[in-house]
């Protein structure tokens, strides 16, 4: 799955690992499950995405490449990877990918779905100010703490996401275009909808 921040192609992912019973190999999920050891490159990492900097490609690689050949043997969902063309080289060389979906979304719209994320600090639930308010302003439904913006969801740092997100992957794109196995999917439509045309393209 490519696609900009805030498109929807989590969501994408988790629906097709339902569906096809695979699993999904995220990059930003398996590198903040690795911060929590909190030894020094969980630091590092740490340091790295809190900055909204991207972790550098051989970290990336070698997380990806020990997932695929651990839990990969049955087919897999990539959320998040590769995210430019020297992560897609060194999976070409790994592996062949079937399906390429790139679901778009504008910047503005983009922007307006990030940016209007609010997460409780304790029990990470995501509301979102105009799709999934929370009962009482700024506070947390299930537990009552005050909600807060992730540093990933600070405008700033999804502005220079955005930018850093298609000067890789327009390349990208090319790359898997040669291949044909790229799909364009508009992100704008209903989630239900979006689901439905990756579903016709994999028939
Ligand atoms: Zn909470």
């Amino acid at each position: 799955m490519i696609g900009p921040q805030g498109s929807g192609k989590g969501t994408q992912a988790q629906k097709l690992s339902k569906k096809f019973g695979l699993p999904i190999f995220s990059t930003g999920n398996i590198l903040r499950q690795r911060i929590h050891t909190e030894d020094e490159l969980g630091k590092k990492l740490s340091r790295i995405i809190n900055n909204g900097i991207l972790a550098p490609d051989e970290i990336v690689n070698k997380i990806i490449a020990e997932k695929i050949e651990n839990d990969g043997y049955k087919g897999y969902i990539l959320d998040g990877y590769p995210r430019n063309l020297a992560q897609a080289r060194f999976l070409a060389g790994m592996d062949e990918l079937t399906h390429v979906f790139e679901i778009n979304i504008s910047d503005k719209e983009a922007f307006r779905r990030i940016t209007g994320r609010r997460t409780c600090p304790k029990c990470q639930i995501v509301y979102h100010l105009d799709y999934n308010p929370p009962r009482e302003e700024g506070v947390c439904d299930k537990c009552g703490e005050r909600l807060v913006i992730r540093d990933d969801d600070k405008s700033e740092t999804v502005k220079r996401r955005l930018r850093m997100y298609y000067e890789t992957a327009r390349p990208l794109v090319e790359f898997y275009n040669k291949k044909k196995i790229h799909h364009l999917i508009d992100g704008e439509q209903s989630i239900e909808d979006v689901g439905r045309d990756i579903l016709r393209v994999l028939g």
